[in-house]
């Protein structure tokens, strides 16, 4: 765990604050959830919280208390640009290094010439003036539980910020069955429930919430499901044309690469999925056991994340790309065998 400076940051919050919150692009549930959570928080102590967003977030996400009052960089620049320059601080959460929030945003942050506050649970943190970044947290959710705590205001958490860090924690532990799902996860979601999140309206505000075309999209991508038993890894891919031709809306391929985790034996997925609009090929990858997928993806796919779920791109095509990814099986083969062991 890496905590940095947390006194003077504990003093520098004593005076209401401007603080901007901002979360990485393509926001996910412990992106939304943590950013909401904190704001909701930095209010009731009196400051004036503003969460930026990079980009769009899926509808699965709009219910979240709070969510209408933030700002869009791409769509509400001029009001997103004039929050960041207005503010004393700059709170990031859910992401390690600042070109997470896309070209443009990371420009206006690179510009900022006040102090940036990390809270965070990926691996490999650049530095920023305070931190708290713990890899062995479920989700930054459950760090800004911690922080809140270590805040001394356990106390102050409501219905609203339990409910955005229930959200959260749920989405990043994939409903509490992750690893990375301790008994302090437990705890601390025992503790939001107590303090107002109901937990059956939000798993079904989150998970029943699919429009018919992305159950139509996820019967294909499970049509163009592919299992190699001989490297214990499954895949999907997702074309453009799938896309289109199920009314695809952003958040609808959420989740889909658990699919291929779930077959059994296997112990890596990867979900390939076509963006027209980025002109690049959008990976998840997730792992059971030991294998690294954070490594794995760092070294061949410009990408990261955790050691059991990452992200990359790729600039070839579908096919080359897939074609790239069959050709790491052999070297990564034995890793891949004794991963995990059923
Ligand atoms: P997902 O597959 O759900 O998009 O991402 C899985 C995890 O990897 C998330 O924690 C996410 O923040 C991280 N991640 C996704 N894409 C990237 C990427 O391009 N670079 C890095 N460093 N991390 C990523
Ligand atoms: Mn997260």
């Amino acid at each position: 765990m890496i905590l940095k400076q947390f006194n003077e940051l504990q003093s520098y919050l004593e005076s209401p604050r401007n603080i901007v919150i901002v979360g990485h692009r393509n926001p996910d549930g412990d992106a939304m959830g943590s950013t909401l959570g904190l704001y909701h928080y930095f209010k009731k102590k009196g400051h004036q919280p503003t969460v930026v967003v990079p980009n769009e977030y899926p509808d699965f996400l709009h219910w979240l208390p709070g969510s209408q009052t933030t700002y869009r960089f791409d769509w509400q620049n001029t009001q997103s640009q004039r929050a960041i320059k207005n503010s004393d601080i700059i709170f990031l959460l859910d992401f390690n290094a600042l070109h997470r929030v896309g070209n443009d945003m990371q420009n206006t942050l690179e510009g900022y010439e006040n102090d940036f506050a990390l809270i965070d649970h990926h691996q490999q943190p650049d530095d920023f003036t305070y931190m708290f970044s713990d890899v062995e947290m479920c989700s930054t959710c459950q760090m800004v539980y911690h922080f809140i705590e270590k805040m001394g205001d356990v106390d102050l958490i409501d219905a609203a910020i339990a409910t955005c860090l229930y959200t959260g924690i749920m989405t990043d532990t994939g409903s509490f069955r992750f690893r990375s799902t301790t008994s302090l996860t437990h705890k601390v979601i025992a503790n939001l429930i107590d303090k107002g999140a109901e937990n059956d309206r939000i798993h079904s505000n989150v998970y029943d919430s699919s429009s018919y075309g992305r159950l139509q999209l996820l019967g294909q991508a499970l049509q163009n499901l592919k299992v190699l038993p001989e490297y214990k890894t499954a895949y999907i891919t997702i074309t453009e044309a799938e896309k289109a031709a199920n009314n695809f809306k952003k958040g609808d391929t959420e989740g889909v690469v658990n699919y291929a985790l779930s077959v059994a034996g296997i112990v890596m997925a990867a979900i390939f999925i076509e963006d027209e609009g980025q002109n690049l090929i959008k990976i998840s990858f997730r792992s059971k056991g030991s294998f690294s997928v954070n490594q794995f993806s760092r070294e061949n796919f410009s990408g990261g994340g955790h050691d059991n779920a990452a992200g990359g791109k790729s600039l070839l095509s579908m096919a080359e790309t897939v074609e790239k990814f069959i050709s790491l099986l052999p070297e990564n083969k034995e890793k891949l065998v004794t991963s995990y062991e059923e």
